[in-house]
């Protein structure tokens, strides 16, 4: 049988965690499960990556990480937890797929406007490396970094992405009206790469201007690959397309390791109530399983979960408010009753 590393995180993270890994084992998922320390608790331990050497080792090995949010301790000196990981196992592509769900009403759904964007987003690059540092007293200076093949290997991904899941459009979203440099690299690669998968319309789309389009035409969009910060934002805003972050998966793609987590973070707000809503992660789990090639589990707990959400089940956060809201442990077992 299959082992992956489990992670279940901070906040929120070990209660839907849980609720996730009760629905597998009730659908008998060929899986076995390593838990491994990792997330805020670890660095209160003194580690400051925030997971602990054999936590490390158990997910080189394994290859596969399912992970609930992690929180960062706030303060210097300390870097995420989150992109600790990314980085160090190079998962270059952030993938994460926005479908309307039925039971889960929007404007879109209601005005009969299918959503289905997957946003790829570079994962390792850009600002993201944290480097800055006063210049003055009074001027903050922060380094961003675009290469060629950082650029080239999850462009590559997302045409490969794209082709696979037989996508009419796939759209790079930039700045390099502005960012001549460093997103005209981006663009100039996305281009290049574009010439070897004639059978795809490539486009590229102003990141602002994608944001007014997002908005106003979903459906006209299908894949969209931008660079990290500006992926970061767009595909939130694509979260709220879909019904909000509680409906938001996410996968870190890499050659050797692969991260799987909902995109939303530990939700501080409502942790430790048993009522947070486990769908991002179950849809992120779904996605797992279909790359570890357990399709068959997947059907069964992905068709479950659409008819559960069909139903009006719900909650607290979103659905029909006339219908009384199930905790996240009464969700999971809903689910497991439409196997
Ligand atoms: P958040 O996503 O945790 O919460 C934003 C809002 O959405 C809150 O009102 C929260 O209650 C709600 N929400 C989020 N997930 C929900 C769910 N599953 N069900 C119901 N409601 C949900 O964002 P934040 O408050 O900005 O961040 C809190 C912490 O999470 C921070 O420490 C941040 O660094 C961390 N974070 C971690 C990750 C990750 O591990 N990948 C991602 C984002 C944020």
């Amino acid at each position: 049988m299959t082992k992956i590393a489990v992670a279940k995180g901070d906040g929120i993270g070990p209660e839907i965690m849980d609720a996730v890994l009760h629905i597998f084992t009730a659908a008998k998922v060929p899986l076995e499960y390593e838990v491994v320390e990792m997330g805020k608790w670890v660095f209160d331990k003194g580690y400051s990556n925030g997971m602990t050497p054999e936590a490390k080792q158990t997910i080189e090995t394994l290859g596969i990480l399912f992970k609930g949010p992690m929180e960062t301790p706030k303060g210097k000196g300390v870097k995420s937890v989150n992109v600790t990981a990314r980085k160090t196992w190079n998962t270059y592509a952030n993938n994460r797929v926005f479908q309307t769900l039925h039971g889960v009403d929007t404007v879109f759904s209601k005005a009969g406007i299918p959503i289905d964007i997957t946003v790829v987003r570079e994962n390792i690059e850009d600002t993201y490396g944290g480097v800055e540092h006063m210049l003055t007293h009074d001027v903050a200076l922060s380094r961003r970094l675009i290469t060629r093949p950082g650029s080239e290997q999850v462009i590559r991904y997302a045409f490969e992405m794209a082709k696979k899941k037989r996508a009419r459009r796939i759209t790079c979203g930039h700045k390099a009206n502005i960012m001549k440099i460093t997103d005209g690299l981006f663009l100039e690669v996305f281009y290049e790469v574009a010439k070897e998968y004639p059978a795809l319309k490539a486009d590229d789309v102003i990141v602002d201007d994608l944001c007014m389009k997002l908005v106003t035409r979903p459906d006209t969009f299908d894949v969209v690959v931008l660079t990290n910060l500006q992926g970061d934002i767009v595909s939130d805003l694509c979260a709220g397309l879909v019904g909000g972050l509680g409906f938001a998966p996410s996968a870190n793609i890499g050659d050797h390791i692969c991260i799987f987590e909902a995109v939303h973070g530990t939700a501080p707000d409502i942790a430790g109530k048993n009522i947070a809503n486990p769908t991002a992660l179950l849809l992120s789990g779904i996605a797992m399983l279909r790359h570890l090639g357990l399709m068959e589990s997947a059907a069964i707990i992905e068709n479950a979960l659409l008819y559960t959400l069909e139903q009006g089940v719900h909650t607290g956060d979103f659905g029909n408010k006339a219908i009384p809201a199930l905790n996240t442990t009464q969700f999971a077992d809903a689910i497991i009753s439409n196997f």
